[in-house]
């Protein structure tokens, strides 16, 4: 049975959903005011894994990522660059679904954007003033008086009644640190600083804080409980604990069965971030010759509550063992003919197969789970080697790492020759500026591609590429 590590208990708990097999998976997406880098990833990677293992176990999973397109962040950044913030996030909004493709994230459900559900939040926020848990500030703001609910810092594990004396006042800013816990605002008053972002509501005109728009967009698309709810372990103060005080305080009901959390990809030690200057974005890695599914590989090699140092070492092995499981499959594919030990193989796989079973059942290790595929695939290997494998057994073998693979994501099945993503991503650009009329762009590309030795044929059911 599958158990996750449940940071609201500090527990490995069995996953049990609230209705049979249905599941509610909440995971806060990205705010759109970068390229995310490689360590933004490792919390995608992960969502996606804990999804497809709750699909492999045959839960129907409604995954709902949100897309954070205001916030304190994006309206600086928009501004610097004196671009209006619409314009500014969708530049994001786009790159990140691109690399979500790439690194072969299954698509969530939903994407709600925050600018869409200022309605709900303002409503929350309503609610909550007439519980009683949220106030006006003197600047016209509306903050959550985290001493009205009684459960505050539960998630983070802080006492509040031990800080009692130190925290007191209040901040407007959305992201602040353990040792200022403050009331936060739902509802940020407008400020001249805010430009021309800003909404004329009920709770006046302003913009929302960050906390609140996770709360309106996950309980609106999952409901008032739903059973898992994941972020980086950053988020769990004050974003999650936030969110737990909005909704719960709203709505009287627990809010989230499940709390899971994932830790840093690190550089010599410290945490890959953008402030830090030590990142790597998907695309630097592509254009360092790294495939996405070696990065994604990497990611998910190493238990979602660890740390991970990267290093190029590590990427290099990554892609060396995603390799070598295409290599196996390639030659699996290839076996005719028949031999005498199909059965013992096929207790190979059994036992494989348990074990990745095994691993994963307990909080998604993969790296034992990881383990215990290369173990058979050196024994089929080995097999292969000695011509002692059949093709019913290699079919068998090639469904068991398909089977596998649903859950990693990182194998190619296809016989079909892969262009370098690179390339593919000039073929889609080129598809889109002939569709959008723009013959001469689309054909510059066409030349380049020539240059390389790719030729495209544009036939009735879309381009097609040969190498010449
Ligand atoms: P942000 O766009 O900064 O809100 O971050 C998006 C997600 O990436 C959050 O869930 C963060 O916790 C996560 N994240 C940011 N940096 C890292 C890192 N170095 N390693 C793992 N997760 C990270
Ligand atoms: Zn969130």
């Amino acid at each position: 049975m599958l158990e996750l590590y449940n940071t609201l208990t500090r527990k490995q708990e069995p996953f049990k959903p609230l209705k049979g097999k249905k599941v509610g998976l909440y995971s806060c997406g990205p705010t759109s005011y970068n390229y995310p880098h490689i360590g933004n990833y490792r919390a995608y990677v992960f969502v996606d894994l804990l999804k497809r293992y709750l699909l492999y176990n045959s839960f129907k999973v409604k995954h709902v990522m949100n897309i954070t397109d205001v916030d304190d962040k994006t309206i600086r950044d928009s501004q610097k660059e004196g671009i209006g913030l619409k314009e500014f996030t969708a530049r994001y909004e786009k790159a990140f679904f691109e690399d979500l493709k790439s690194l072969n994230i299954l698509p969530a459900d939903n994407y709600p954007k925050a600018t869409e559900y200022i309605r709900e939040m303002v409503a929350i926020t309503q609610a909550l003033m007439k519980k009683g848990l949220a106030y006006k500030g003197e600047d016209g703001s509306i903050y959550y008086n985290i001493r009205k609910f009684r459960d505050y810092g539960r998630l983070a594990n802080i006492d509040l009644n031990k800080l009692r004396a130190g925290a007191s006042g209040r901040v407007k800013k959305d992201e602040y640190e353990k040792d200022n816990i403050q009331d936060f605002a739902l509802w940020k008053a407008y400020d001249k600083a805010d430009g021309n972002v800003f909404w004329e509501t009920p709770v006046g005109k302003g913009r929302p804080g960050w906390h609140i728009e996770c709360s309106a967009m996950s309980i609106k698309n999952l409901g008032k409980t739903f059973d898992i709810h994941c972020g980086g372990i950053d988020l769990i103060f004050p974003h999650h604990q936030n969110e737990i005080a909005q909704s719960e305080g709203w709505t009287g009901k627990k809010f989230v069965n499940y709390w899971l959390h994932n830790e840093w990809l690190l550089v010599n030690g410290q945490k890959m971030s953008k402030s830090l200057g030590n990142f790597y974005t998907l695309r630097d890695m592509l254009a360092k010759g790294f495939p996405a599914v070696a990065v994604r590989y990497l990611l998910l090699s190493t238990h979602y509550r660890q740390q991970l140092n990267f290093t190029f070492e590590g990427i290099d092995a990554a892609k060396a063992s995603v390799e070598r499981l295409n290599e196996l499959i390639r030659k699996l594919q290839d076996i005719k003919g028949s031999s005498k030990s199909g059965v013992l193989i096929r207790k190979e796989i059994t036992a494989a197969e348990a074990a990745f079973e095994k691993a994963m059942d307990d909080d998604l290790n993969t790296s034992e789970a990881l383990a215990a595929v290369f173990e058979l695939v050196k024994s089929i290997n080995q097999h292969i080697g000695n011509s002692s494998i059949d093709k019913k057994s290699a079919e068998e073998a090639l469904k068991f790492l398909e089977k596998v693979d649903s859950v990693l994501g990182v194998m190619n099945f296809s016989r079909e020759e892969k262009l370098p993503e690179g390339l593919m991503k000039l073929i889609d650009e080129r598809e889109k500026l002939r569709k959008s009329g723009n013959f001469a762009a689309a054909d510059k590309i066409r030349s380049q591609l020539r240059e390389k030795g790719i030729q495209l044929d544009d036939t009735p059911e879309g381009v097609r590429w040969k190498r010449l």
